[in-house]
């Protein structure tokens, strides 16, 4: 019998934010209360009508929500099968979807008191989007980026800084995302008081994967009455791609219950060699990292593995327990695009639509188009997280302008 996915949301996670085998909560004792707190405050604060209220206008007066769902009529001409739908986070105000969590973190950040934002970032995405919500609710903000991140992203740091975060470059060990994992923490563990810690996706220990879930719902509940008002039908198929898997989640949790297939597409890099890829879910098994258990890609001894994508959104050897879950249950299938397919289908939708994905999109994008033409027939909703402008230099310098 197909499970009932109706009372999902309210009862998963569990108290202790379990996701079945996943999730939890495995952090050092210094960390629990600050831990505790911020999860009490969320539940209690995240259901006043202030709050929801305050959101709701945030996202309709500043980010530009309800972003629109899109028939890419050219692109299905194109692949000759199914038609495919854009669900559009790249018009979401800074130009991804991850600012539908920094706002929520932000807000509840303000309703707590709190006086600094205090993250780390690789790619600087999430460094943008958090930056941008400690600039409108007036807060600090505290961006922990290793040095070699700080030299290779170099627009990032110049947007986050116009936005008036402090940098605080990490110089120890790869000097990448891991340490300024390490780093953030460390500077929040100074001043829990003062500051909160804002994760910037579906992962970390508990209550960060339910939060930014919870957050990026209005991704889905949007997009279902949206395809159903143009279409009126459920799309046969929705897919995102997964990263740590805010995106996805929050296109995925609104269509849990219905009649539609659900397809994660993970970063196949180069190819299925260790080390050449960020498949978490489809290569790696369980273990713990950032103080949650989640499929992960690891060694012999346990320890994460080196992970690549030509997305740097994507690559992060674990993903977020909650994809964990629905992959065990069965309700989410997990596939991976590689490179190559992700610059064809970003080539094709520039090309097509005039729209330019983000690498990370592009995935979702290269597997809707595989899809299509194998169901010959239906609807497929994509979701396309965020805006190409962070990847024109690096596309062209190193393919060119495509076919
Ligand atoms: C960060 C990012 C992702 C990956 O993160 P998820 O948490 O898996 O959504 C995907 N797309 C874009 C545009 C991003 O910036």
């Amino acid at each position: 019998m197909k499970k009932d996915y109706r009372n999902y949301l309210q009862t998963t996670p569990d108290a202790e934010g379990n996701f079945g085998d996943y999730g939890g909560s495995f952090v050092p004792p210094e960390l629990i209360g600050p831990m505790k707190e911020i999860h009490e405050a969320y539940l209690k604060i995240s259901r006043s009508h202030r709050f929801i209220e305050e959101l709701r206008s945030i996202q309709k007066h500043y980010q530009g929500r309800p972003t629109p769902v899109y028939h890419a009529a050219r692109l299905s001409e194109k692949c000759g099968g199914a038609q495919i739908y854009l669900k559009r986070e790249d018009l979401n105000h800074t130009g991804a979807h991850k600012l539908n969590h920094c706002m929520g973190e932000g807000l509840l950040a303000k309703y707590m008191g709190k006086k600094k934002l205090i993250a780390e970032t690789g790619a600087g995405q999430h460094g943008v989007a958090l930056a941008t919500a400690a600039a409108y609710f007036g807060l600090e903000c505290e961006i922990h980026m290793g040095e070699v991140d700080i030299a290779k992203e170099h627009p990032n740091v110049v947007r986050m800084k116009l936005l008036g975060a402090e940098i605080v470059s990490v110089s120890h060990g790869l000097k990448t995302l891991k340490e300024a994992v390490d780093s953030a923490f460390q500077a929040y563990l100074a001043d829990p008081v003062n500051s909160i810690y804002c994760i910037g996706s579906v992962v970390g220990p508990h209550p960060f994967p339910m939060m930014v879930r919870d957050f990026q719902h209005v991704v889905g509940k949007e997009a279902r009455e949206q395809f159903l008002e143009m279409t009126g039908n459920l799309p046969d198929l929705v897919t995102a791609c997964v990263g740590g898997g805010s995106n996805s989640i929050g296109l995925f949790s609104a269509f849990l219950n219905d009649p539609c297939e659900i397809w994660g597409v993970e970063p196949l890099g180069r190819g299925p060699e260790p080390g050449n890829h960020a498949a978490s879910i489809t290569y790696g098994k369980p273990g713990i990292l950032h103080g949650f258990r989640c499929y992960l890609l690891q060694d012999e001894n346990g320890d994460p593995s080196p992970v690549y994508s030509i997305a740097s959104g994507l690559d992060y050897p674990g993903v977020g327990p909650e994809h964990s879950h629905l992959k065990d249950e069965g309700r989410v299938q997990y596939t991976s695009a590689d490179d190559k397919e992700c610059l064809d289908a970003f080539f094709a939708l520039c090309r097509t639509e005039g729209i330019i994905p983000a690498l990370e999109s592009a995935h979702a994008v290269a597997f809707a188009m595989k899809k299509a033409v194998e169901m010959k027939h239906g609807t497929l909703l994509v979701n396309l997280s965020g805006r190409g402008d962070k990847d024109l230099d690096f596309v062209v310098d190193h393919y060119g302008y495509g076919k």
